[in-house]
This record gives C-alpha cells, sequence and structure tokens, in this order.
C-alpha cells in the first residue's frame, strides 16, 4: 500500500479513505502492542475529515501519521516527554499540517519519538518503547523510530518526522525504508516543537522514492511564519524521477569510510554505489576534511539552542506543573525536573554550560566557527561532484539496552548523519539492502545520498535510481 498505488485506487473508485483507515486501524490492532509506534489516533476524528476528503487533490483521502513533536490542532503532542503528556493539546496545526490538509491528506496518529527529539534509538521516550519491525529485539532507530516502525511495519502508509542531526535518515535506515531531510529553510518549521532551531527540518518517511516525492511536494514552500523558510518555488519533485543516473558525478567521500564502519553495512553501500556505477554514474573519491569534528560540534550547538528553547516548560504556560511548590522559584524546579528525562536534563546542562560567560568563546563560538568549516567541505565538494554517497549508520539496529548508561557512544554513532544538517543541506536515505549483525540477520542497511542547498529533486532522481 503505497501513497502513490493506494492514490490510483482512489481516484478509481477501488477504495474509500474510509476504507483505508478501517484498514490501518485493523493493522495496528494486530501489531502495534509489539511495535509501539504509535502513542495515540483517533479514528473517529480521522474517518469525519475522510468523509469530506477532495480525492481529485494530490494526497486526496491519504492518512499520514505524525511524530509527536508537530503540532496537530486539537491533538496531543507530547514529544515523547511527561512534561506534555498530561494535559497539552495542540491549539494550531503546524504549517506542514496546514500544507497536508491542502493537499487533502489526513493527519493520523501521533507517533512515539525520543523525548524532544533527543536521541537516536527512541529509547529515551518517556512513554513507551518502540521496537524495529524487522526484529523486535532491536531498536528502530530515532528520534522518529515510532514514525520510521510503522512504515516499515505498515501501519501507516508514510510519516513526518524531524530531523536535527539524522532523526528522520537514521530510523528509516534501520527500518528499511526512505527518509528525507530537506535543505534548511525548504520545509516550514512553524509548530514543530523546537529543538535545535538552526538544525531542526521536517521530513517524509515513505516506502518508496516517490512517495516521499509526493509527501515532500505538500509540505515545501515559504511560509510567513517561519522566518527562516526561504521563498523560492518549490520546483516539481516528480517530473526528474526516473532520470537516472547517467552522467552524474558522484563523490564517496573517504572520511565516511574509515574505521568503525561495519563490514555488512560497508558492503551494501559498496553495491549500492557499484549499480549506480553501473547505470553510468561517474563515482569520483573525494575529502571532507572536517568530518571528525562533526560531533563534537553538533553536540556543543544542538544542546546550546536546546536549552534556550527548552526554558519556555516552567510549569506556568502548558504541561506539568510540581504539585505543591514552596514559591515560584521552586515551582520552576520541581516542574522542570519531575516533568524531563535523563537525556534532556543532560542536555540542558550541557547546553547552559557552554553558553555560559567564560565558557561561550571556547565552546559555542568556536563550534559555529568549525560549523562553517564543515559547510566549506561540502560547498568545495559540490565544486566537483553533483551529489555525495555515503553510508547513514555505522551499523545496523542494535539490540534494545545496549548503549544503557553510555550517551556518549550513542552520539558517536551519529557522526555521518550530523554534518548535513550543520551544513543546512539535505540528505536522503535509500534502503539499500540487508545484512546480518550481532546475531541478527537481515537487517536493512541505508544509503545516504547528500546534494547541494535546494537540490532535492537530484536526490530523489538518485534514490530512485539505487531503489529500481
Ligand atoms: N541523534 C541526534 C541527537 O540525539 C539527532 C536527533 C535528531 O535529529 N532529532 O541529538
Amino acid at each position: 500500500m503505497t501513497l502513490a498505488s493506494l492514490r490510483r485506487q482512489l481516484l478509481a473508485g477501488d477504495t474509500t479513505s474510509a476504507a483505508i483507515l478501517h484498514h490501518l486501524a485493523g493493522e495496528i490492532a494486530a501489531r502495534d502492542s509489539l511495535t509501539g509506534a504509535y502513542l495515540s489516533y483517533d479514528l473517529e476524528a480521522a474517518l469525519a475529515e475522510a468523509a469530506l476528503a477532495d480525492l481529485t487533490l494530490p494526497l486526496g483521502g491519504i492518512p499520514i501519521a505524525i511524530k509527536d513533536n508537530i503540532n496537530v490542532l486539537g491533538q496531543p503532542c507530547t514529544c515523547g516527554s511527561k512534561i506534555l503528556a498530561e494535559n497539552y493539546r495542540s491549539p494550531y496545526d503546524a504549517t506542514v499540517i496546514r500544507k497536508l490538509r491542502a493537499a487533502g491528506a489526513i493527519p493520523f496518529g501521533r507517533m512515539n519519538q525520543d523525548e524532544f527529539a533527543m536521541g537516536s534509538a527512541t529509547e529515551n521516550s518517556a512513554l513507551q518503547t518502540t521496537r524495529n519491525p524487522r526484529d523486535p529485539e532491536r531498536i528502530p532507530g530515532g528520534s522518529s523510530g515510532g514514525p520510521a516502525a510503522a512504515v516499515a511495519d505498515a501501519t501507516a502508509i508514510a510519516a513526518l518526522g524531524s530531523d536535527t542531526g539524522g532523526s528522520v535518515r537514521q530510523p528509516a535506515s534501520h527500518c528499511g525504508v526512505v527518509g528525507l531531510k530537506p535543505s534548511y529553510g525548504r520545509v516550514s518549521r512553524y509548530g514543530l516543537v523546537a529543538f535545535a532551531s538552526s538544525l531542526d527540518q521536517i521530513g517524509p518517511l515513505t516506502q518508496t522514492v516517490e512517495d516521499a516525492a509526493l509527501v515532500l511536494q505538500a509540505i515545501a514552500g515559504f511560509d510567513p511564519l517561519d522566518s527562516t523558510c526561504l521563498d523560492v518555488p518549490v520546483p516539481d519533485y516528480l517530473a526528474g524521477l526516473h532520470h537516472g543516473v547517467h552522467g552524474l558525478k558522484l563523490g564517496v567521500p573517504k572520511e565516511y569510510f574509515g574505521t568503525g564502519i561495519d563490514p555488512g553495512v560497508r558492503k551494501n553501500v559498496e553495491s549500492a554505489i557499484q549499480k549506480l556505477a553501473a547505470q553510468g554514474a561517474e563515482i569520483v573519491g573525494i575529502s571532507l576534511p572536517h568530518t571528525e569534528h562533526a560531533v563534537a560540534t553538533y553536540y556543543v550547538i544542538a544542546p546550546a539552542e536546546a536549552s534556550s528553547n527548552l526554558s519556555r516548560f516552567d510549569g506556568i504556560r502548558y504541561g506539568h506543573r510540581t504539585a505543591k511548590p514552596a514559591d515560584i522559584l521552586d515551582l520552576y524546579k520541581k516542574s522542570r525536573d519531575e516533568g524531563f528525562g535523563p537525556e534532556v536534563k543532560r542536555r540542558i546542562i550541557l547546553g547552559t554550560y557552554v553558553l555560559s560567560s567564560g565558557y561561550y568563546d571556547a565552546f559555542y563560538g568556536r563550534a559555529q566557527k568549525v560549523r562553517t568549516l564543515i559547510r566549506r567541505d561540502f560547498e568545495a565538494a559540490f565544486q566537483q561532484v553533483d551529489a555525495v554517497l555515503s553510508p547513514v549508520a555505522p551499523t545496523p539496529a542494535r539490540k534494545i539496552g545496549a548503549f544503557a548508561n553510555d550517551p556518549l557512544h550513542e552520539y558517536l554513532s551519529d557522526i555521518f548523519t550530523l554534518s548535513a544538517n550543520l551544513a543546512g543541506i539535505p540528505g536522503i536515505s535509500v534502503p539499500c539492502g540487508t545484512t546480518h549483525f550481532d546475531g541478527a540477520t537481515n537487517l536493512p542497511v541505508g544509503l545516504q545520498i547528500l546534494g547541494p542547498h535546494l537540490c532535492e529533486a537530484k536526490l530523489l532522481q538518485i534514490a530512485q535510481a539505487v531503489e529500481v
């Protein structure tokens, strides 16, 4: 049930939007107790929208699952956190939701995630465990683990996630689905609960590259409510999808194939590269020399921005409020202490530290400079090549709990995805085979394709050639 095929069936009158919703509700009832991708869903509300759906619109009548940090009017928006789980209901639609509705789609389902999108395994959700449908002993990746697991498990047709340092691409890779992080400014962030505002982007998780193009088409474009959203035309993402890779120059950065990569990941990524070469792409060895600094840079900048963004959760306006505060300061402290989980607290402490006077220049200021160097690495690379190919993650999905109490190990595993956010460029993860790993067989591996700013169409075109 891809989005594209359902669309044809809907237009031909072979199915209805309500039938699709009932089918999904059945699939969720059958399997989601094991996968744990859905935090909640409102079938009645979705059916009411389905009854009014205009099937002639590009996504007419099609349900799309939504990560639980994107506001949908009247629905919960927990961000995977206790602080918002008790009583918060969204008072408005995020711009991406408004755009999805304008394209005829129906937001259906609130999907689990790491708390405030901080993590790479969905183990930091304060609300429930999400399992990888390919192997329930294993993580689905994160932080958009719920969206990825549901699409892989066919309990959702397509989903929206958010990607601050890899949170769409990495779970897509671990679950064997397609995940696209658009260029910074391509998609409005209005109504996405902010984690690190200079890095966050909303992107689709889908079964196919074509479906990713369809969803991006609907959500991309200018929004006066987000000052960082670009006022530039949105191209037709389907037009060049099948143009192939003949004559394209594709760069393979040596820094992304060093030690620490699982041999099965390397083998699958290398065969995908061979496949593109066989279709006429020219493969070029390149260097992105500042790659080794990406983890340190990101884990200064992202917590710094998070510490500022999360200061709004103070027990006053929304979210959890402590029961018997001694005074106003005690109310802030206890509400936050009771509401936030350990990883969020760690990031707030780290972020506050790197921004504090005396340390600002040494950490935050320095990280901003290295960020510029990382962006320049890509600018130089794109003088030579049309796109860059790499693994998404060093290993396939690990076992749940394997990195417990080892956040540094977890941070290091983000090495291949963080740079795209720091540079503001688009990236896609497309399935490129399966491998055995750590006692398991058939674990999915993703190929990452990175391109110049606003070149999503090119990424989709290359990804399509991998998928075929
Ligand atoms: N894993 C990274 C982090 O923990 C990225 C998360 C994301 O993209 N939201 O910050």
